[in-house]
């Protein structure tokens, strides 16, 4: 594919420590997104692999072109399970100057992996192993000396592997039920690090510009949990005192996510006072949870700060924690690492996509939508909310890469490697 895409297949041997590079052929064998690095994962398939990849349009000017993806082993089943990387981890997969990214085998002590303009290096993660989230976020920036680097970790190495963790994308939640952090720990797997500044060309940049503005001036700019669903919107509406701000992924006009101060008045603009004033909010099942339990906003928010710094799995710890627990403590981070080892919990079943919109599994509208998300590179909840239809978007395709694609083609290539 001459547009679109830039850069090799790389492929990380975290066994061997070499990277190999290859043209990424499977995007004109499968079409782009989701069923290329699909394929990748099958022909690499008993080396555990975790791919990393990017949809047609992901870091381009079509609204809400945000979502990457990472796709590893489901645990207990051995099928492929995705995540979404949204925020702007996406984009800088798309701009790192790989088409897309395979981490094969495991290495014998903790890595990580840095992707940036075309270069992938596998370096020693020994001395922050067991750090927690933010903190393994602000070492690598730091290292790198770029704030912008997006950083995909997993909790601390501590053994406790009982309970669902969670892999994070840089401070905050990657939706990710426990698949992608069980294969980062299998790995010896700390953190994939991500920063690029490459460029897309479209095959008709004018004509793609213009049609990209076109979306953008028909969708309407919403901005809360609201978005998500009607039990999201109840949810909203109990945290909302909390409310200092809500963001949005890369060119998104609607912006989901709160940002929500517990530890200072949410009124309070200057990012200057309290270190840490608060949380992105990316998920809100947990929150439903703990809201059902009887805890308050300020206490709810105190248990997902922990989940996030810890890597832990927020539902499934949501689901064993009880208000007394955080009321006799003094220390949340420590109560909840103590929960989570105390108790054994699996990783939730999940389909190839887990329905992180409304928790019902094995829906065929979350597939089908997932599948058209995942190629296209467009964010499944503004797929929904924008009142475009998907076969709009698919009709870029033409002018970004001169090939055509819509669902039944993109089916077709999917069904070709399930
Ligand atoms: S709808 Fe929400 S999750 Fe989707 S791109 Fe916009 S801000 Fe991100």
């Amino acid at each position: 594919m001459d547009y679109m895409y830039s850069g090799d297949l790389a492929i990380i041997d975290l066994e061997s420590g070499e990277v190999d590079f290859r043209e990424f052929t499977e995007l004109d064998d499968y079409g782009p997104g989701f069923s290329s690095c699909l394929a990748v994962f099958k022909e690499y398939e008993e080396s555990d692999p975790v791919v990393i990849g990017s949809g047609l349009f992901t870091g381009t000017t079509v609204p809400a072109s945000c979502l990457g993806f990472v796709l590893a082993k489901d645990s207990d089943s051995d099928r492929v399970f995705t995540v979404p990387l949204n925020l702007y981890a996406g984009v800088e997969v798309k701009f790192s100057g790989f088409s897309a990214v395979a981490i094969i085998g495991n290495a014998s002590s903790p890595v990580y992996v840095w992707l940036h303009d075309g270069v992938a290096d596998v370096l020693d993660a020994s001395n922050f192993a067991s750090s927690d989230t933010w903190n393994t976020t602000d070492l690598i920036r730091s290292e790198m000396g770029d704030r912008l680097v997006q950083v995909i970790s997993c909790g601390p190495f501590d053994n406790s592997h009982q309970f669902p963790k969670s892999a994070s994308i840089n401070y905050w939640g990657s939706l990710d039920p426990g698949h992608v952090a069980a294969s980062f720990f299998r790995k010896n797997l700390k953190a994939v690090a991500i920063r690029g500044l490459g460029m897309i060309d479209a095959a008709d940049p004018d004509a793609f510009f213009s049609s990209s503005l076109e979306f953008l001036k028909r969708c309407k700019p919403e901005n809360g949990f609201a978005l998500w669903n009607e039990q999201a919107a109840k949810i909203d509406e109990w945290v909302m005192p909390l409310v200092h701000r809500y963001r949005s992924c890369y060119g998104c006009p609607m912006a989901c996510f709160p940002f929500l101060k517990y530890r200072e008045q949410p009124s309070v603009l200057s990012s200057e006072g309290v270190e840490e004033p608060g949380i992105l909010l990316t998920a809100y099942h947990a929150l439903k949870l703990l809201k059902e339990k009887g805890f308050n906003p300020k206490e709810a928010m105190g248990v997902l700060e922990a989940c996030l710094k810890m890597g832990l799995e927020a539902i499934a710890l949501s689901s064993v924690i009880e208000p007394d627990a955080i009321k006799a403590s003094e220390n949340i981070v420590e109560t909840v690492k103590t929960i989570q080892k105390e108790n054994r919990i699996a990783i939730a079943p999940s389909a190839m996509f887990a329905n992180w919109y409304s928790g019902e599994e094995n829906s065929a509208f979350w597939e089908t939508l997932n599948r058209a998300a995942y190629t296209l590179g467009i964010c499944p909840i503004f797929l929904i909310k924008s009142g475009i239809d998907i076969s709009e978007f698919y009709r870029l395709s033409g002018l970004a890469c001169q090939t055509d694609f819509d669902q039944e083609s993109v089916d077709a290539s999917i069904n070709r490697l399930i």
